[in-house]
């Protein structure tokens, strides 16, 4: 742990005093915005500079309210599926990812597409298709109903079966249990997804596992670090959407660890006063789809009640960075290469 301290309002009696009452901040490193998001945002904010207002998205670019809000404000325009945006118009697609059948129907309503989806989320895909080219039956961990879990299953419908946690493996039926292979959504609990992995070898013993993890670098991280911080926490804070799954994850992994309460909000101003009664360690973590300002709120809302000493919490060191979709490189290195050639 590396400690920092908040500058203000420190010297104040009400500083020293919260300082004496031992009350304190851990915060989760690393935390929020991941590759994939990062890219997916400026992929909306760069194409609406480059084409102008609409730009359409299929589903929330990345699943936090702030920042569908912001990109809206912008002239992003966010819609469920591919037959409400007109023909003729640009369309992304989110971070999670599609199925190939959707980007058929764009093709049909003769939709400009830009593929936001995460590189990491595109790798699962591809084990997918190499899987049931190969005739495996793949057992997908992953949560119903997710939109990453729709668009992995539309790459080989007729060879996924979904496994939704331990509860279901009792369930799965596959056609040949020496040719079974599992896959898994990438935002999963790694802990509860090898529970799942256990079990589903029990029944199938010749179960092969996917060659690199498909649970992603920074849902690892965030986890790790929150790992590292519950147990010393009377109050974890996850700041995150309730329909992010790697934010709600955190709020189980951190109660797993050994916070004494666990809670997700969306901003400062969802945190409930009484949850700081008789509390004196609170740690703080966001989602790999949160922007820091709304972590800075948090921070700022703590200080004001006492909790100003914060200290850092590392779990890894981030450095990976995506680039652009490509249709959207294409377009960049192009309008350049016209300005170019008019100076
Ligand atoms: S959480 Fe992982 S898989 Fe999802 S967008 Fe971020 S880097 Fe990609």
């Amino acid at each position: 742990m590396t400690a920092t301290s908040r500058p203000s309002p420190a010297a104040t009696p009400r500083g020293d005093a919260a300082r004496r009452a031992g009350k304190r901040v851990l915060l989760a490193a690393p935390r929020g915005y991941c590759a994939g998001v990062d890219r997916a945002v400026i992929a909306v904010e760069k194409a609406l500079e480059q084409y102008g207002s609409p730009v359409y998205v299929r589903h929330e670019i990345v699943h936090n309210k702030y920042v569908v809000k912001t990109l809206e404000k912008k002239g992003a325009i966010f819609v469920d599926e591919t037959a409400e945006v007109p023909e003729g118009s640009i369309v992304m697609f989110s971070a999670h990812g599609v199925a190939p059948v959707v980007h058929q129907e764009a093709a049909e309503r003769k939709l400009a597409t830009i593929d936001a989806t995460c590189p990491l989320v595109t790798k699962v895909h591809k084990e997918a298709v190499r899987f049931a080219n190969e005739d495996y039956d793949i057992l997908l961990i992953g949560h119903e109903g997710h939109e990453e879990v729709i668009g992995t299953s539309g790459e080989a419908p007729d060879h996924i079966t979904l496994v939704d946690g331990p509860k279901d493996v009792a369930n799965v039926e596959v056609r040949d249990d020496s040719k079974v292979v599992w896959l898994s959504q990438t935002t999963l609990s790694v802990d509860e997804t090898m529970e799942t992995v256990d079990a589903l070898k029990e029944r199938f013993p010749k179960l092969i596992s996917p060659p690199s993890d498909d649970i992603c670098y920074a849902t690892q991280n965030r986890q790790i670090a929150v790992k590292q911080m519950g147990a010393d926490a009377d109050l974890v804070i996850v700041v995150g959407s309730k329909n992010s799954s790697n934010s709600v994850r955190l709020v189980e992994v951190a109660l797993g660890a050994g916070a004494g309460a666990a809670h997700l909000v969306d901003g400062a101003e969802e945190i409930d006063e009484s949850w700081l009664d008789g509390v004196s360690t609170v740690g703080v973590t966001s989602g790999a789809s949160v922007p820091e300002v709304l972590v800075e709120g948090v921070l700022e809302w703590l200080a004001q009640r006492g909790f100003e000493d914060v200290e850092i919490v590392k779990a890894a060191e981030e450095s990976i960075t995506f680039s652009l979709p490509k249709e959207l490189r294409r377009d960049l290195r192009a309008e350049a290469a016209a300005l170019a050639e008019k100076a």
